[in-house]
């Protein structure tokens, strides 16, 4: 088996953990799309941590280590005091989007194919967005992309009919917004095509969509429109209309909060090796603001240094996540992996060369990061015990 889960072995390892250390609960709502946001509880200790993954389906690394985290926890292959701490899970922040982005990798790298192949076809994705990165600085171009068309095939199509109406949707957004050909393997919004973390009403793509302006994401994405319903960026469905995964998520942490002595939130993406915290904003906060600062940086600043990250205290209120940061005193978010070529990039694994950039991307990933979690923890007490 190699690296890579889909959607279907991302559940069924889920289903196979030991229930007497992770308890999977009822889920904390439902998709636009009728796919359960699902949840899991380890520990029953005092001190409560939501530890997240997947908001952009894209950033798969993001639920893949997430699951093996869990995975290690109900083997008891890493230890964290079950009395002190209640850790929740919710690895599949958007399930649609995680539906289709692994839709389109399995059209190309089956379950079953060797470790060795698994891995060049890692490899040679990220290096085709390189490429096509520099295409773009050089000449701007929106055309074909090299790692798209790698997944040309990877049309709504071939999504498995179990997921019937999410399907019929997609194939009729593609066509009505004229999506990319193999932009599948894209995908970080949800099912609708709407981007979660921008789905907020402090976004600033809001005024600028809803004027009309045509806005494009970056480098080896540039093909891609944030202003229409599609695989990122695009701040709404409806305008002023939020989606069912952030009313469900602002639902269980306000659960969490109102009810427990929470200390925290670890919040997973993966754009590039930084640890961000909620720092002295430059803008007014437009939620009430829970955050200290100080405390903040503490706490951060045991993760960074752990993994070796940058450590970034820059924020501005116009994502998800920032609103989600200021509910709570202390929230990490994570942006795993700094070889950049989301989906695959960072399951690279390799242990050859000089490079240390290159050299086991995905078991660093991994390792280093459960490591910091456990060694956060107990700072996170700390700082808040002193309260
Ligand atoms: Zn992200």
């Amino acid at each position: 088996m190699g690296k890579i889960l889909d959607y279907d072995e991302m559940n069924d390892i889920l289903d196979s953990l030991d229930s007497n250390f992770i308890k999977k609960e009822k889920s904390i709502g439902y998709t636009y799309f009728g796919y359960p946001i699902n949840y899991y509880v380890y520990g029953h200790g005092k001190y409560h941590v939501i530890i997240t993954g997947g908001t952009h389906s894209a950033e798969l690394i993001s639920n893949v280590f997430v699951i093996r985290f869990m995975e290690k926890l109900s083997k008891k292959e890493v230890e964290i005091d079950e009395n002190l701490y209640t850790i929740h899970f919710i690895p599949i922040v958007n399930p649609e989007g995680t539906i289709i982005v692994t839709s389109a990798i399995r059209s190309l790298i089956p379950r079953d194919i060797s470790l060795e192949e698994e891995q060049t076809y890692c490899l040679t994705y990220y290096r085709n967005s390189y490429i096509e990165g520099d295409y773009a600085n050089k000449y701007g171009n929106r055309d074909y992309k090299l790692q798209q068309m790698m997944f040309r095939h990877a049309t709504p199509d071939i999504l498995d009919d179990k997921h019937k109406e999410l399907k019929e949707y997609l194939i009729d957004l593609f066509k009505k917004n004229d999506l990319p050909m193999g932009c599948m393997i894209n995908w970080s919004s949800n099912g609708r095509g709407v981007d979660l973390n921008s789905n907020i009403e402090s976004s600033s793509f809001i005024d600028r969509v809803s004027n009309g302006e045509k806005i494009y994401a970056n480098l080896h994405l540039n093909n891609i429109r944030r202003d229409k319903l599609g695989p990122l960026g695009c701040p709404y469905f409806k305008k002023g209309e939020i989606e069912k995964e952030n009313e469900a998520l602002l639902n269980f942490y306000n659960e969490i909060k109102n009810k427990y002595d929470y200390i925290g939130s670890f919040i997973y993406h993966s754009c590039g090796n930084i640890v961000y915290y909620l720092g002295d904003a430059k803008e007014k906060n437009p939620w009430v603001n829970l955050t200290n600062e100080d405390d903040n940086y503490k706490v951060a600043k045991v993760y960074a240094d752990e993994v070796g990250y940058k450590l970034d205290g820059l924020e501005i209120y116009t994502t998800m996540d920032s609103k989600l940061k200021s509910l709570f005193p202390i929230t990490l978010l994570v942006e795993l992996g700094g070889v950049r070529a989301t989906p695959l990039s960072q399951f690279m694994d390799f242990d050859i060369g000089g490079s240390e950039k290159f050299k086991n991307v995905y078991s660093k990933i991994i390792n280093d990061n459960i490591e910091a979690i456990v060694k956060t923890l107990d700072v996170m007490v700390n700082v808040c015990k002193k309260k």
